[in-house]
């Protein structure tokens, strides 16, 4: 359960709003998409809910836990699973390595053996094969990440994300640099996660019309938030958005 409550930030000290007073409830098991033009403040809140940016004001909550408070942070991000804008694998390891590193907390002498002769442990070799044969990175599993195009990068983050089978997963823009297939193919490992919040930002309408809820944020603030998102709606969310930017 999330709960957002007047949420304020800004990085100049409060003359330019990036959130400005977000009050939002997001239910156990609640799938969600954010969506919104470049700037409208996506991937902040998503930072604030990782701890990584802290609310000048309101209340943020995650099952009861504040991110603010160091010792319940680790406890939230022990929880989450975390897809991360222009990802951050661990470049001179492999793919198979990168989306094991979400689980290797837990691993025991043995499975640690597994990994350095650049295998899988046991229990996690079935839903290692199965996720990465649905983002159709089988091929590239063993190759160095640095080798890789960025479209794949951002699918061997997806699975590193879900892989531990998280309570929580936290997704900015993880279709960003994907074709139409394999957009839909995350979308749909995504959505696959049932009983599991999920909270996801884009740009893209069509990647946000498959998820059963769509939070629409504009310059900080909520300006929609429902499951039908008509055209006019969404021309609406958008119109302006451009204007509103320098031209350098
Ligand atoms: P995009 O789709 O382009 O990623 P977004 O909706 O995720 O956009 P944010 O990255 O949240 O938008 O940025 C919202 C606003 O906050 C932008 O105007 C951005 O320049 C500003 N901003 C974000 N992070 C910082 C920071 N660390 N310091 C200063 N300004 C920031």
């Amino acid at each position: 359960h999330i709960r957002l409550d007047d949420v304020c930030t800004s990085f100049d000290r409060g003359r330019t709003p990036v959130l400005d007073a977000i009050t939002l409830d997001i239910a156990e098991g609640e799938h969600v998409v954010l969506l919104g033009p470049s700037g409208s403040g996506k991937t902040t809140l998503l930072r604030c809910l990782l701890g990584a940016v802290r609310p000048d004001r309101g209340t943020l909550r995650i099952g009861g836990l504040d991110p603010a408070d160091p010792a319940q942070l680790r406890t939230i991000r022990r929880r989450a699973g975390v897809v991360r804008q222009g990802n951050d694998l661990v470049l001179g390891l492999t793919a198979r390595t990168n989306a094991l590193l979400g689980t290797a907390h837990s691993w025991g002498v043995r499975e640690w053996a597994a990994v350095l002769r650049g295998g899988t442990p046991k229990r996690f070799a079935e839903r290692m094969r199965r996720l990465a044969e649905n983002q159709g990175i089988t091929p590239q599993l063993r190759h160095r990440v640095e080798n890789l195009s960025g479209g794949q990068r951002q699918r061997v983050a997806l699975v590193r994300a879900v892989l531990p089978a998280p309570s929580l997963l936290l997704a900015d823009e993880p279709t960003s640099g994907l074709d139409p297939v394999t957009s839909r193919a995350a979308v749909d490992t995504l959505r696959e996660a049932e009983g599991v919040t999920v909270v996801v930002s884009t740009h893209d309408l069509a990647v946000a019309r498959q998820f059963p809820r769509i939070v629409a944020l504009r310059e900080g603030r909520v300006c929609f938030d429902g499951a039908e998102l008509t055209d006019r709606a969404a021309e609406r969310i958008y119109r302006g958005a451009a204007a509103g930017a320098e031209v350098p």
